[in-house]
């Protein structure tokens, strides 16, 4: 068993000033120890799939930012959200509704690199961030996540099966971005593109001087 000690050793003086010996003290802080891992894990992570949470996610956005922008380094966002997720609960009810975003959110992080960001923004909406990596990149990276989740049906101990599918908004920083929300608001645009467009696609937005009438392409690979 892996147990935690603070020690700390004092010198003991004669009368000569010579050292003669040590007082060394050691405490158990194990369990205060293990609730504060456990307090860090709580304050970062979404309970339902595991992954980051909102807070914390934009906590390392930022610093992933400010880290691009010194180092004049690539970095892309993707927004994902479930399509028609409403349905889904309604039909089959909040518990299994659960289960679908849970299954979304494994299936998303098994196909990113260690060091790409996932975390749970919302109800069915997820985040993912993509260091050193352009534009084209995360286009392909967010085509491979929506076809695997396409070919997915999630079944169980429920009726009937169930076939996610998901939009996602894709956008890459650009020269001139100075705060993340910059980024985030061309992802959101980008979804919003794809959801309207028809849903179950990805869509990228490139920034311009004027983005408030720029149609975001649809990729199809
Ligand atoms: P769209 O394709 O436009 O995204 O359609 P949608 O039905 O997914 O749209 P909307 O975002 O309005 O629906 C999201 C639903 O997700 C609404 C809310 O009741 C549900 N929801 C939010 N949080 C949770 C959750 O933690 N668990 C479950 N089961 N449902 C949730
Ligand atoms: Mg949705
Ligand atoms: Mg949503």
């Amino acid at each position: 068993e892996k147990r935690i000690y603070l020690s700390s050793r004092q010198p003991i003086y004669n009368t000569c000033k010579e050292i003669v010996g040590v007082l060394c003290t050691s405490t158990d802080i194990t369990q205060i120890h293990t609730a504060q891992e456990k307090l860090e894990i709580e304050a970062t992570t979404d309970p339902l799939t595991g992954l980051f949470n909102r807070r914390f996610f934009f906590k390392l956005a930022e610093q992933f930012l400010s880290e691009s922008i010194r180092h004049n380094k690539s970095l892309s966002l993707i927004m994902l959200d479930i399509d028609l997720f409403k349905e889904i609960n309604d039909l089959y009810g909040h518990p299994i509704g659960d289960e679908v975003i849970k299954f979304v959110a494994f299936k998303a992080k098994s196909l990113l690199r260690k060091e790409d960001i996932i975390a749970r923004v919302g109800g069915e909406e997820y985040v993912v961030l993509l260091p050193n990596t352009n534009g084209k990149a995360a286009q392909l990276i967010a085509e491979k996540i929506r076809m695997s989740i396409d070919s997915e049906c999630i079944t169980g101990d429920w009726s009937g099966n169930i076939y996610p599918k998901v939009s996602l908004g894709i956008s890459t920083f650009t020269e001139g971005d100075a705060e993340f929300h910059e980024i985030y608001a061309r992802s959101d645009k980008a979804l919003y593109q794809a959801k309207f467009t028809g849903r179950n696609k990805s869509c990228m937005l490139e920034k311009s001087n004027d983005t408030s009438d720029q149609q975001a392409p649809e990729i199809n690979l």
